[in-house]
């Protein structure tokens, strides 16, 4: 389709769309989504229904688009895409949807950056799967009622908080994403290196995946960039040492850390001596979106515990300290 609210590409890294698992078998990791979906799935197959709208949500590169994609795949039904933020206007969601066809999956993207008008086209059609259209101007104006196939909404988000209670309500299977373990990232890593014909070794897939950020699209990005070290080095291999040599250099610490998460926590230690400080305050001396630290740096340092959201702002835990190699200063008299 050439129609521009539908996008198919997404950030430059995801070029590799070969690197995408195809089915519920081949996605690594997530077993518990994974059960669910598969019993979902299977119910809105032998009932010929369209399986009911899903919420996918968790930090960016969880695999919530890749899931989205292999739904559409294993219902058997068409997929489109698009994202909140390029959904401008209410018309541009009514004829997405006038466009759909019987069981069609609408994946939306970001779908907490929708703008409210458009947002309330979306109810009706959850819910009653019809369309709201007021046709004319003034005082001649009506209000038609056009029904909608049915279909499935799947919308991906960050966090869930985001999400307006209402919009949150009408979906009826939310799915959130967890980080990967270093074994389930191993798996990902071992099968894309396969995949783009690049030669690893056990050593070399764990230490990539040790350091990949609990995310499979870093796991990928690491992987990609470290076989061009090897092909450099003159290795058709990725072993330990060359995984571990190249991802130092590309300044990606023991624990998958990179510049942006150190300059974070630095901040926090040196300025703010461990915090609490404020997010907005964090943002502006890094000079980052706020979105950026909440919904793309921070959920991983605090799963690590490392830093902690507080009702006061961001602390440094002691692990967080320790990491950095400094010492928490003693804490004022009271
Ligand atoms: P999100 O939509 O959550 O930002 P994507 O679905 O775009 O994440 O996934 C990011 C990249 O990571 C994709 O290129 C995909 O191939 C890869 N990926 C994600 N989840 C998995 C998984 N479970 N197994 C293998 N590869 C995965």
């Amino acid at each position: 389709t050439d129609n521009p609210i539908l996008t198919s590409s997404r950030q430059p890294e995801d070029a590799d769309a070969a690197l995408r698992p195809k089915t519920l078998a081949e996605f690594v990791g997530q077993a518990a989504a994974k059960d669910n979906l598969r019993v979902f799935i299977e119910s809105a197959r032998s009932r010929r229904e369209a399986m009911d709208h899903v919420l996918f949500f968790g930090p960016p590169g969880l695999g919530k688009t890749t899931l989205a994609q292999i739904v559409a795949r294993e219902l058997g039904v068409g997929f489109r895409a698009t994202s909140g933020p390029v959904i401008a206007k209410a018309g541009d969601l009514a004829a997405l949807l006038t466009n759909l066809e019987h069981g069609d999956v609408l994946f939306i993207d970001e779908i907490h950056r929708l703008n409210p008008v458009v947002e309330e086209v979306l109810y009706p059609a959850m819910e009653d799967r019809a369309l709201d259209l007021i046709i004319g101007e003034g005082p001649s104006a009506r209000s038609v009622r056009i029904d909608l196939p049915p279909f499935t909404l799947i919308g991906a988000t960050t966090r869930q908080g985001l999400l307006q209670t209402p919009l949150r309500d009408r979906f009826g299977i939310p799915v959130r994403l967890q980080f990967y373990s270093v074994d389930e990232l191993e798996k990902v890593v071992t099968r894309g290196a396969g995949l783009l014909g690049v030669g690893i070794d056990k050593g070399g897939a764990t230490e990539i995946a040790r350091r990949a950020r609990g995310t499979p699209r870093v796991a990928g990005r690491l992987m990609r960039r470290v076989r061009d070290f090897a092909h450099v080095a003159g290795s058709d291999t990725i072993t330990r040492a060359i995984a571990d040599d190249s991802l130092t250099r590309l300044e990606v610490d023991a624990i998958g850390l990179d510049a942006q998460d150190r300059r974070y926590l630095r901040m926090i230690a040196e300025i703010y001596k461990g915090g609490p400080v404020g997010v907005e305050t964090l943002a502006a001396g890094l000079s980052e979106p706020r979105d950026t630290i909440e919904e793309v740096i921070e959920p991983y340092l605090i799963q690590l515990g490392l830093v902690a959201r507080t009702a006061r702002g961001r602390c440094l835990n002691d692990g967080g300290w320790k990491h950095l190699g400094m010492v928490p200063p003693a804490s004022p008299a009271p």
